[in-house]
């Protein structure tokens, strides 16, 4: 290895290639200068600089093939370490691949070392823990030696974001992988989003779990040659999913007699057939929207069909939505809610004129959607047999929700079908809502019970809780589990004031 140069592209002083031919300064102090160059104007200019910064420096006349040869070994050196990491990293992806991953944290700290996570069904699993310099060289090998930026370094004191997209540094099973850091108190977070390159072979919605009834209307929503709509729900809800097989569906029933646009910050998967734009990297979240906007702006004049939006965040872009639907387009996006007719207030609390939203030609119909653990198969557990391990008031919400134990089951220990963790996977838990100018007059009128009962009584709809009911009452989902993503199961009983006492519970 040698002796550090930290004259080196990248090392500690930053100089010019030109005063690279002349010099080159190690580690322990030692200047070597090329004879040659000894009383060369940038030359001297360099030492004053080191003398000005206390650098304390003994000059040593060389050769210039001798300094030449020092930034060789040097970069050999760092290139060898490189690979090393590369392999490293290329492994790791592999692993988190292989547990279907959606994100790999590391997290980088002088005094708790590197921890890395991975994010499986959306919670943390520790992985792995190493020293604080292997992380930051993990790290900056991942930024500089893979990810696309070909001339970044990586800072770890910068937000920086990057992209790894070569196919030979990534895993077959993924289209890409997203890079994010910030700094922390004592380090540094580094966090890869994996996008995974399940495209649009299959577009089957059911199969993430949606209903007959959720795909009827979807269907349905597609038909309509204006207005919004939206997928509703959390980040990590499946909406990207959601949407990706929507528009690939279109794409593929229309066979590409639909001009697709999309307008994505960033684009998350490949939708084969769409015209997909990327709202160029900003610094500030203010930059951010407007380069969203002005992005909006120019999809809108290049003759689109479709345009879909990534997501609705503020007042320009909302206006922006609502703009493109009522210039005759349908338009697709996403926004953060809570529940289906929730999404109308999320959307007033913007700054939307209610006129404007309670047009059903402008807003055509909502998703919501969340996604729950679905149980391993292999090593579920009935509920009824493990009573006694659940308190009283927990089962009796099951009971008020008209759940009968019997059917219910439950998380189990883990086994190797399901890498000990008891799920396998996630299901959607969503509902959909068609609108039509009766809604609209209930919501224009801000008549909640209204809009309510026309919904989900006059209408039929399911309420997103009553869906994961469903699939409780299916044996596919533990109910203790959908509660942590929709809350508590009997909140939305709104009909039912009878509650479930002791003793029928015994008998249960
Ligand atoms: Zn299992």
């Amino acid at each position: 290895m040698g002796t550090d140069v930290l004259t080196k592209q990248n090392g500690k002083f930053n100089v010019s290639d030109e005063l690279r031919g002349m010099l080159a300064l190690r580690e322990d102090g030692e200047l070597f200068i090329a004879r040659a160059y000894l009383f060369n104007a940038h030359v001297r200019g360099f030492q004053a600089r080191l003398t000005q910064q206390g650098f304390n420096f003994r000059i040593v006349e060389t050769d210039l093939n001798v300094v030449q040869q020092m930034y060789r070994t040097v970069f050999t050196s760092d290139e060898a370490a490189h690979t090393d990491m590369q392999k490293a990293s290329i492994e790791l992806f592999s692993r988190a691949v292989k547990r279907r991953a959606s994100d790999i944290h590391i997290r980088v700290s002088k005094r708790q070392n590197t921890r890395i996570y991975f994010r499986v069904h959306n919670d943390l699993e520790f992985i792995e823990e190493h020293s604080y310099d292997y992380g930051n060289k993990l790290c900056s090998t991942i930024y500089q030696a893979m990810a696309d930026v070909s001339d970044a370094t990586f800072e770890e004191n910068a937000r920086q974001d990057a992209r790894i997209s070569e196919r030979e540094k990534i895993p077959e099973e993924l289209d890409g992988i997203r890079i994010a850091t910030t700094p922390q108190v004592d380090g540094f977070l580094f966090v890869l989003r994996l996008l995974y390159n399940d495209s649009a072979e299959d577009l089957d919605l059911r199969k993430l779990g949606f209903s007959n009834a959720h795909i009827d209307a979807i269907e349905y929503m597609k038909r309509r040659p204006t207005g919004v709509i939206i997928i509703a729900g959390p980040t990590g809800s499946g909406k990207s999913t959601t949407l990706q097989r929507v528009l690939g569906s279109i794409i593929s029933e229309t066979k590409g007699k639909k001009h697709i646009i999309t307008v994505e910050d960033p684009p998350e998967y490949p939708i084969p057939g769409a015209v997909q734009t990327p709202v160029t990297n900003a610094e500030t979240e203010e930059e951010r929207s407007k380069e969203y906007q002005k992005a909006i702006k120019a999809a809108m004049r290049l003759d689109p069909d479709i345009i879909m939006l990534s997501e609705v965040r503020d007042l320009p872009t909302s206006k922006l939505t609502i703009q493109a639907a009522m210039t005759g387009h349908q338009v697709w996006t996403t926004v953060h809610s809570n529940t289906g007719l929730g999404t109308f207030d999320r959307f007033r609390d913007l700054g939307v004129e209610l006129d404007l939203m309670t047009d059903p030609t402008v807003v055509a119909g909502v998703i919501c959607q969340r996604l729950v653990k679905t149980l391993c198969p292999h090593c579920k557990k009935k509920l009824i047999d493990q009573k006694d391990r659940y308190e009283k008031k927990h089962l009796e919400r099951l009971m008020e929700v008209k759940l009968s134990l019997e059917n219910v089951y439950v998380q189990g220990d883990g086994c190797d079908k399901c890498a000990n963790t008891g799920v396998q996977g996630r299901t959607v838990v969503a509902e959909t809502i068609v609108t039509d100018n009766t809604l609209m007059k209930h919501i224009r009128n801000t008549d909640r019970m209204g809009a309510i009962n026309y919904v989900y009584k006059d209408n039929g709809n399911k309420t997103m809780l009553q869906h994961a009911i469903e699939k409780i009452d299916a044996g596919l989902v533990d109910p203790f589990l959908a509660e942590d993503v929709v809350g508590p199961l009997n909140a939305g009983n709104i009909e039912s004031d009878h509650r479930i006492t002791s003793q029928e519970l015994a008998a249960a």
